[in-house]
């Protein structure tokens, strides 16, 4: 039996039977997500050594105009680590310094670059227009929706409030963005999304969305290279 299920009133989600098309096992995902806890943590540390990427250094600011309407983030192993059905669950903590934690104490950590990202995109006018989602298919959205609460990314803002849309549940994800495109009006073309499993994007490119695979979590490469590439698209329609 599914955890979660689709909101009521949204499009319903496709069987699991389908879903499990491109899914590893769980006991296959548990022991790759544990292989790759070391390398998305690394990925973390040498961000903050590094304050800019390269890529960063060399993109020239992106008229607003090109700007997505839309921005949406996978969050297990795109913006946070460890993914949720690896935790012990709420109730989630946070500490002075603004550490989060699940009841057992480990620590969610936001990877690579999504802190920054996320900071930018609630404090920088030229954002203002645009607007934030969070797509996830973790089972466990009554642990993911609280630790967002926790995070707190600019003054008065948290994670869970800069965003407009959260599709947190067992679908395919072209199910979510139907949910969000309904909820907004705003068309698949003016959407970008960011998600560490190659399948999600190709997945979700098939609507018209700007998809970046992010291995390696957020990094501000991966950020640089949507906005650039997104706005690429827009400027060949325009
Ligand atoms: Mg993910």
């Amino acid at each position: 039996m599914l955890r979660a299920c689709c909101l009521a009133g949204k499009i319903s989600c496709a069987s699991r039977g389908q879903r499990a098309a491109g899914l590893a096992s769980p006991a296959s995902r548990a022991h790759t997500a544990t292989s790759r806890r070391g390398i998305l943590l690394g990925t973390a540390a040498a961000f903050s050594r590094t304050k800019r990427s390269r890529a960063e250094e060399a993109m020239a600011p992106i008229p607003t105009e090109y700007l997505p309407k839309l921005v949406a983030f996978d969050l297990d192993s795109t913006l946070w680590y460890p993914e949720m059905y690896m935790l012990s669950g709420a109730p989630f903590k946070k500490d002075a310094k603004g550490a989060v934690f699940d009841r057992r104490g480990e620590q969610v950590e936001l990877l690579g670059a999504s802190a920054a990202i996320l900071k930018e995109l609630a404090t920088d006018p030229k954002w203002k227009d645009t607007q934030v989602a969070y797509v996830s298919r973790t089972e466990y959205p009554e642990w993911a929706i609280p630790c967002m609460k926790l995070f707190d990314i600019a003054p008065g803002k948290t994670m869970f409030s800069l965003s407009s849309y959260n599709e947190i549940h067992e679908c395919s994800k072209k199910y979510h963005f139907k949910n969000i495109h309904r909820a907004s009006g705003i068309d698949y073309e003016d959407m970008i999304f960011f998600d560490n499993e190659r399948y999600n994007c190709t997945d979700c490119q098939t609507l018209g969305i700007t998809c970046i695979y992010t291995p390696d979590g957020m990094t501000s490469s991966n950020w640089a290279e949507g906005l650039a590439k997104h706005a690429q698209k827009v400027a060949k329609r325009s």
